[in-house]
């Protein structure tokens, strides 16, 4: 299996290659040249089976050989043996026909842990086999910034810097990155918005003297292994349904376009999925690209659903290089127009698109009225992005497809937004309840490239 740039520049790389290096060397990302498929035999032999069975048998055609059968089954165990829930993403019924996929049982208690915790393993394993060691440096509006420590901390082969926007991620997210008291952890608190982090981390890996310097890998949702982990409970909770006998559709709250990606790739594997619905707060630049073409950046507005607050979607960019037929030098170019605001997408390419995916907006009001009537009416106490995804479930499902929303983080990690709309204040789960009384180290850094590099330099062993 070949891994190819969605800018279509940059050599083709195994799975393994491209997991390490995160973005290609022409600005693109990753994608597999073809996608495996799975029959309808395939998908029913998936029933009743452990989630770890589930992984490895949607997984494995993606890896190639650089993972023996054996060590790749032991790395999924070991990444899922931190879960809080034996059943590590359960389906709860929320109402007739509609579903809430859990994916916060993990140890930062947000659906990113499903992809971090199989990469940590992934990262050591094949970095000691080569007898490297790397820098990880990640951008994070909070939880991947938590997830990618926890899953590399302590581990011998690698470092993690994560930035993260300073004041601007919730108390939970912040001692999740800061609290950790291993030498490897950096965590780092810049000036601005997570776009900015993002920018900086572009520029990171687009200075190539400093990436191959550091030896720098990112870890964040553009890597395509990140991608891949997500993809498995697309077919685990499918399957619960009824699938492949069975349509169904998902949302999914919607930021940087990673987790309902895996749900295209899902998709094209043979999984029948009817609709693929993007949910968005306010910061709704999808949301008016899959109804205007128009796909111009805006300010962000800070909101109660901070992991969804950002105007450029990286993964995006993978489905345009699907929508316009796999042609780099087309996207090169849209995200060439990306740097000076915006780009139209064609007419052909948005049709390509609403085939599969349909959107909608949450403001921050109805927001807060979906946490309350989801706990008055379901018993069910939403995290904000959860309930951007219920709210836009809720309007625009068809009664005749069951429709899974995605819960990507637990009601705990946004305790105020969660006690302002249902006047309870969800606790911690038990395995983490001294979260607040850990003490906190960080380093803050102004939004500049080379103090940033600077710092990382600094830091590393040489
Ligand atoms: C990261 C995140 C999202 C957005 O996921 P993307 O893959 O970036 O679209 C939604 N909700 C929560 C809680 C998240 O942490």
């Amino acid at each position: 299996m070949k891994y190819i740039s969605t800018r279509g520049r940059a050599p083709s790389l195994t799975f393994e290659e491209a997991m390490l290096s995160g973005l290609a060397r022409d600005g693109g990302l990753y994608v597999p040249e073809m996608i495996p498929q799975m029959s309808k035999d395939d998908i029913r032999a998936l029933h009743g089976l452990p989630y770890e069975e589930v992984a490895f048998r949607v997984m494995r055609p993606f890896i190639g050989d650089g993972f023996t059968d054996e060590v790749f089954a032991d790395l999924i165990a070991k990444a899922y043996a931190g879960f809080g829930h034996v059943a590590r993403a359960p389906l709860v019924q929320l109402a007739p026909g509609h579903f809430l996929l859990e994916l916060f049982h993990g140890p930062t208690l947000a659906f990113k842990d499903f992809a971090m915790q199989l990469i940590g393993q992934l990262f050591e394993e094949a970095l000691t086999r080569r007898g490297q060691r790397v820098t990880i440096v990640g951008a994070t509006s909070g939880d991947t910034g938590s997830a990618a420590i926890e899953a590399f901390r302590g581990l011998d082969s690698v470092d993690v810097f994560i930035l993260y926007p300073h004041g601007r991620v919730s108390e939970v997210q912040r001692r999740q990155m800061t609290t950790p008291v291993e030498s490897n952890v950096h965590a780092v608190a810049m000036d601005g918005h997570f776009d900015d982090c993002q920018a900086r981390l572009k520029d990171m890996f687009n200075d190539f003297d400093f990436r191959d310097g550091v030896r720098l890998a990112g870890v964040n949702s553009i890597n395509w292994a990140r991608v891949l982990a997500q993809v498995v409970y697309y077919f685990s909770s499918a399957v619960s349904l009824g699938a492949p006998d069975r349509k169904v559709s998902f949302t999914v709250p919607t930021g940087n376009f990673g987790d309902i990606f895996a749900g295209y790739i899902a998709k094209k594997m043979g999984l029948p999925i009817d609709r693929l619905v993007v949910a968005t707060n306010q910061n709704d630049i999808l949301h008016r690209c899959l109804t205007t073409g128009d796909y111009k950046t805006d300010e962000v507005t800070p909101s109660i659903s901070p992991s969804m607050d950002i105007q450029v979607s990286s993964n995006f960019e993978r489905a345009l290089f699907d929508a316009y037929g796999r042609d780099g030098n087309a996207v090169g170019q849209l995200m060439d127009e990306l740097k000076t605001g915006g780009f139209n997408v064609s007419q052909g390419a948005l049709q390509a698109l609403r085939e599969t995916f349909d959107s909608g907006r949450v403001s921050e009001g109805e927001t807060l009225a979906t946490i309350r009537a989801a706990h008055d009416t379901m018993g069910e106490l939403l995290c904000p992005h959860s309930a951007v995804g219920v709210r836009v479930a809720e309007a625009q499902r068809d009664p005749k497809v069951p429709m899974i929303t995605l819960a990507t983080a637990h009601p705990a990690k946004f305790p105020d937004a969660v006690e302002k709309a249902s006047g309870i204040r969800p606790p911690l789960p038990e395995r983490m309840a001294d979260l607040y009384e850990r003490p906190e180290r960080v380093t803050r850094s102004k939004n500049d490239l080379v103090a940033l590099q600077t710092l990382i330099k600094e830091r590393i062993p040489s």
